[in-house]
């Protein structure tokens, strides 16, 4: 069984008013507002990108396809959850402030922006499944409660994970920071003493007190640790640095995993958006402007996570003549994700491209 992929082209030229009409053109062509009833609180999954990022998904590209959304009688939001590191996403405040600036406000929008874990990453559930790395998975409660929710993906390559496109924003983007610390490592973290300041934040934000002085430093107990990595956002020192040690693949497994548990309630009430649109070498949480890597290719439209993610780096694969993402980090095989999200039953990496036409 193969699942389909709806594709609209563009180019580096096409304005976002243009961009705007074939995502709402895509919407229509998959018939997706099959999956919203009146009166659904959906939630559009996003990225709304770091502070000096240029590379996100444009808040001009969804005004069509929020209206469209609204008219079905639901109510939407867009939303995201808080970052495991220290930026300008670590915590609600700054990470609302961060989507503004963005141009995510609602004055723009005609909705709000909802940080769904909470202001600081507390506001979550664990939820059972059937993994190789985990029996459960900590996913941010207000994407959790949604009704439905529409996941809108920036194709990017990525330092740890090869590829970052719909699984790692279902995966990665709805865990609350300490799932994300969960998925990059099982290890705690440490306090670099040479770098603590003394400030004591850390001990402060603690929430089962496992941080003390030792000879005037702070310390973590790892007996009393349970990872929540709240430490490492507050530390403004970098004396806590996150726990980067796990290896691609339990990474890129660990990922899909939690995207499991994001869907498992909703599939049905599940879409996909995906734009292979200012493609860069790093993921949106990068602060700084990346140059593309490849000319601007188009957008997908899917109820498949992985097939949406197959067809994307086969598109970016045909237009670059090579596999441009394995080119870009050998290390670090995307398909290992694509290959368990299958292998959990989550989608089908067989698909068939309906191209709608430019
Ligand atoms: S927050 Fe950072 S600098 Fe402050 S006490 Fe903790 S480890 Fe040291
Ligand atoms: S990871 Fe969480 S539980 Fe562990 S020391 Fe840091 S704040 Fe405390």
């Amino acid at each position: 069984m193969s699942s389909k992929v709806w594709f609209a082209s563009v180019d580096n030229n096409s304005s976002e008013q243009v961009i705007a009409e074939k995502t709402f053109s895509l919407y229509q062509r998959a018939d997706m507002g099959k999956v919203l009833e009146e009166g659904d609180l959906v939630a559009l999954k996003m990225h709304f990108g770091e502070k000096g990022n240029t590379g996100y998904i444009k808040p001009g590209y969804l005004h069509d396809l929020i209206k469209a959304i609204k008219d079905c009688g639901t109510e939407p939001y867009l939303t995201d959850a808080n970052t495991l590191y220290r930026g300008e996403r670590a915590y609600s405040v700054d990470h609302l402030m961060q989507a503004y600036r963005h141009g995510f406000g609602p004055e723009n929008m005609g909705i709000p922006v909802i940080i769904a874990d909470g202001i600081r990453s507390k506001n979550y559930s664990e939820v059972a499944i059937k993994g190789k790395h985990f029996d459960s998975v900590k996913i941010a409660n207000d994407i959790l409660d949604s009704d439905a929710l529409f996941v809108l993906s920036h194709v990017t390559g990525h330092g740890s994970t090869g590829l970052g496109a719909a699984i790692k924003n279902l995966g990665m983007g709805c865990a609350s920071r300490s799932g994300k610390q969960n998925q990059h490592s099982d290890v705690k973290p440490n306090v670099d003493a040479s770098l603590c300041t003394a400030c004591g934040l850390c001990i402060l934000r603690c929430p089962v007190e496992a941080i003390s002085w030792v000879d005037d430093k702070a310390s973590i107990d790892h007996e009393i640790c349970y990872g929540c990595a709240e430490c490492i956002a507050a530390c403004r020192f970098g004396a806590i640095a996150v726990n980067w040690e796990g290896t691609s693949q339990a990474l890129q497994e660990k990922m899909a995993e939690y995207a499991l548990g994001v869907i498992e309630d909703k599939k049905d009430k599940t879409v996909y958006f995906t734009y292979l649109i200012h493609v860069t070498e790093n993921c949106d949480c990068v602060g700084r402007p990346q140059n593309p890597i490849i000319d601007d290719i188009g957008i997908l439209a899917s109820y498949d996570p992985v097939a949406i993610d197959q067809a994307a780096v086969d598109l970016l694969a045909k237009a670059a003549r090579k596999d441009l993402l394995q080119d870009l980090w050998p290390e670090n095989d995307y398909n290992l994700q694509l290959a368990h999200a299958e292998k959990l039953g989550i989608g089908t990496r067989k698909y068939e491209l309906i191209n709608i036409g430019s």
